[in-house]
């Protein structure tokens, strides 16, 4: 069944049952206050008969005095302990009720009874007669007016609920289309997206603060979202394929150069094996840099404990200068001498690490002067509304910076923003003849950042070098996912 089909009949049936109740409940209170007025109203009028026919004059026959209290609609009956000599007056419409069987009641008595179809009320008094016996004096009568009345209640209510249900049934109707719209749009367009591979939007309902409202632009959002990550995707791997096409390509051609001459030319050798080598090497770099990249930050195993700024840079330091026979210099804020304890912040090392390496690599590849490494402490503005007060700085919360700073071929101000996108290098062509770089270095690193509650930024002047700024909070606490503009 249609959810809209559902919506409707539920919503009908449920107000269907609740009119019908509520005026069954009505009709069976006042139907039964009625008859139990009538009862007690012909008991009344029994009992004043029976005072006035016991005052009566002895003299007045017994069938006048019947008839001076016979009632419009019933009968009035005097019986005796014996069951006879029955004396009874009916009135002209009641006749039948002659027929009725005799009774003679010891105890008073009052009920609603059932004789030939039709209901009366029933009123036995017994009393001492003028001869000294005991008699009942019974009047019957008959119920008609009222079951009329109540017959009239009946039909009205049965009007009024068939009229309730007019508006019921048209809001039940329209409820289910009001909610059944958005949803169905929302399928006609999931349709259309699977149909034609295109992402698509559901036209905006005028603004609104209701769920189905919310449900439109949720469902909006999430296609922007899925079509950005979806272009990313695309462009990645048009980026990725592009980018290991150049190595691949320049392997194979000197494979193909070693397996014509190889044998023949040993300077050929040598140059192609080199060349063969540092390209399977930067694909490896690249290969491992793409794959962290698209990994999430739950796969990145983070394990945050206290790191030695000082021990780790002095390692790195050591390394460039085994490795590359670079010097590099380095600078400690004297607040940091004073106080060593700052220096040891909680963030994981091995992705501290990681970055560091990349800026540093960078200072190497695009500098051949001496780099520098400075410590300092970067003091974070205290909260708004303490501006003025004496403050104690140790209470201020601050980061730690390492500021890396070269004096190479630095980055014009264009591209300063642009060097965080993946695979893009200033002056490509240039640069990765002469380093080999990947353009995903400064990518990952900001990821890397990122998740370590970290951030990094250039300051660069083309022509006189470069300073990247890594401000590291005092502990790191890892986002709990990466947003998905993050790449
Ligand atoms: P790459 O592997 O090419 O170095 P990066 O993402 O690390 O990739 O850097 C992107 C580009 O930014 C580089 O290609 C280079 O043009 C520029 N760049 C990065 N660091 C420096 C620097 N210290 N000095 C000059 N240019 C830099």
């Amino acid at each position: 069944m249609k959810l809209r089909t559902k919506i409707h009949l539920y919503s009908s049936v449920l107000f269907a049952l609740l009119f019908l109740t509520t005026n069954l409940i009505v009709y069976i209170v006042f139907s039964t206050m009625t008859l139990q007025q009538q009862q007690s109203r012909v008991e009344s009028q029994t009992n004043k008969t029976a005072d006035n026919m016991r005052q009566s004059s002895v003299d007045t026959p017994a069938a006048d005095l019947l008839r001076a209290y016979v009632p419009i609609e019933g009968m009035i009956r005097i019986v005796r302990e014996t069951g006879s000599n029955t004396l009874l007056v009916t009135s002209a419409a009641q006749q039948q009720l002659a027929q009725r069987p005799v009774k003679y009641m010891e105890e008073r008595t009052a009920e609603i009874i059932t004789y030939e179809q039709q209901r009366y009320v029933f009123v036995s008094v017994p009393v001492i007669w003028n001869d000294g016996q005991v008699v009942d004096i019974q009047i019957t009568e008959s119920l008609r007016q009222t079951e009329e009345y109540l017959r009239a209640l009946r039909i009205v209510l049965l009007i009024v609920t068939g009229l309730a249900m007019i508006p019921v049934f048209l809001s039940g109707h329209v409820l289910g289309r009001i909610i059944i719209r958005p949803i169905a749009a929302i399928t006609a367009t999931m349709r259309d997206i699977r149909r034609s591979g295109q992402f698509q939007r559901l036209t905006m309902p005028p603004a609104s603060s209701d769920e189905l409202y919310e449900m439109s632009a949720t469902f909006n959002s999430m296609m922007d979202l899925l079509e950005s990550n979806y272009d990313k995707q695309k462009q990645f791997v048009s980026n990725a394929s592009h980018e290991l096409r150049t190595p691949l390509t320049i392997i194979e051609s000197y494979a193909s150069l070693l397996k014509r001459r190889g044998r023949d030319r040993p300077d050929l050798f040598e140059e192609s094996v080199e060349a063969i080598h540092s390209e399977a090497i930067r694909m490896k770099e690249m290969t491992e840099q793409l794959l962290m990249l698209a990994r999430h930050e739950e796969q990145w195993n983070l394990t945050v404990e206290p790191v030695n700024l000082l021990e780790q840079a002095q390692q790195l330091v050591r390394e460039f200068d085994t490795a590359y026979h670079r010097r590099i210099e380095m600078r400690i804020d004297p607040e940091l001498e004073k106080q060593p304890e700052l220096l040891v912040i909680q963030t994981d090392a091995g992705k501290l690490r990681q970055m560091m390496f990349i800026l540093l690599d960078n200072a190497r590849k695009y500098s051949s002067d001496d780099i520098i490494i400075e410590l300092t402490v970067e003091h974070l503005l205290p909260p708004s509304g303490s501006a003025g007060k004496t403050q104690n700085t140790a209470a201020i919360p601050s980061n730690r910076c390492i500021k890396i700073i070269d004096h190479g071929i630095g980055i014009p101000a264009a591209d300063l923003d642009k060097v965080f996108d993946r695979f893009y290098r200033v002056d490509e062509a240039r640069v990765r003849q002469d380093t080999g770089g990947s353009g995903l270095g400064l990518t990952l690193a900001r990821r890397i950042a990122e998740a370590l509650g970290a951030s990094i930024r250039l300051e660069s002047t083309a022509g006189q070098g470069t300073s990247a700024i890594l401000s590291l909070p005092e502990t790191s606490a890892p986002l709990p996912s990466f947003s998905a503009n993050s790449n």
